[in-house]
């Protein structure tokens, strides 16, 4: 494997005790980066970390991200941890239960529009400031192809999602002259614990809509992320980066 060359970068990564998150903070690590681990299982985070331990400076977090008081906490205990934040990656997220829109409660809504859009907000607020002081950073949100197409069973996942990437685009345009550049990636189904939460017939649906006929990996949506963090990334921000099989077409 290739390494770009994060060394002396300092990252946080929400929802990195498994999953793509977890995938994400080897392959920063493995490029010589520090990293932060953020989850809300403190118990996941800790063996997390342990079996990163032995690639480099692994911290961590227990925070739970729909709350911006204890996100503001985690940012500024974090830079105390790290030194300085230069790299950040709002991963964590719920698939939510599958439903036609109308027969979701507003608390199954407001559960999933919480964690995967209000939260990217409350983590960019309180880290963006940081990134600021020294005028260089590089952002990245784990939006999804759904909020690109809209998948039928899951309009509170499809709308936050569409939501991180208009987010992310304001947010690019905002920064683009403060050397913080901010992107998003939209990727199709990825075989983790997040399909626990969704149906055999929705995971089918998903996987048939890909034109190469199979899941994404973890490690494929770490190396898209791992280059959009490094410096060899440079005249790129508010793009939306596809990895999705062939399914975007857009
Ligand atoms: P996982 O469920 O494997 O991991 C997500 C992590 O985020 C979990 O550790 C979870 O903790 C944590 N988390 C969730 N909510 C919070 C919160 N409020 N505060 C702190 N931590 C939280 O999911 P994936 O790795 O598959 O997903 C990562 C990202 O990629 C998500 O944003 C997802 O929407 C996106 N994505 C995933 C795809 C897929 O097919 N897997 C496809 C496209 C996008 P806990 O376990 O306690 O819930």
């Amino acid at each position: 494997m290739n390494q770009l060359d994060l060394k002396g970068k300092h990252g946080i990564v929400t929802g990195g005790a498994r999953g793509i998150g977890f995938a994400i903070a080897t392959r920063l690590l493995h490029s010589g980066a520090s990293v932060c681990l953020w989850d809300r299982d403190a118990e996941a985070l800790k063996d997390a970390s342990q079996k990163l331990s032995t690639l480099g400076t692994v911290t961590t977090q227990t925070v739970d991200l729909t709350d911006p008081a204890a996100v503001s906490a985690a940012a500024a205990a974090t830079k105390q941890q790290l030194g300085s934040i230069e790299l950040l990656v709002n991963n964590a997220g719920i698939a939510g239960a599958n439903a036609k829109l109308w027969e979701y409660t507003p608390e199954q809504w407001l559960a999933v529009v919480n964690t995967n859009l209000n939260a990217v907000f409350y983590v960019c607020r309180a880290v963006v400031p940081i990134m600021l002081e020294k005028h260089y950073g590089r952002i990245v949100n784990i939006a999804s192809i759904a909020g690109k197409e809209g998948n039928p069973a899951a309009s509170h996942y499809s709308a936050a999602k569409a939501g991180v990437i208009g987010l992310t685009k304001s947010l690019g345009k905002e920064l683009a002259k403060e050397g913080i550049l901010v992107n998003c990636i939209t990727p199709a189904v990825i075989q983790t614990d997040i399909l626990k939460q969704v149906s055999q017939f929705h995971i089918d649906y998903m996987l048939s809509k890909i034109p190469m006929g199979r899941f994404g990996k973890v490690d494929e949506a770490a190396a898209m992320v791992a280059w959009l963090c490094s410096d060899d990334c440079s005249f790129s921000t508010g793009s939306v980066f596809d990895l999705s099989g062939g399914r975007a077409t857009y």
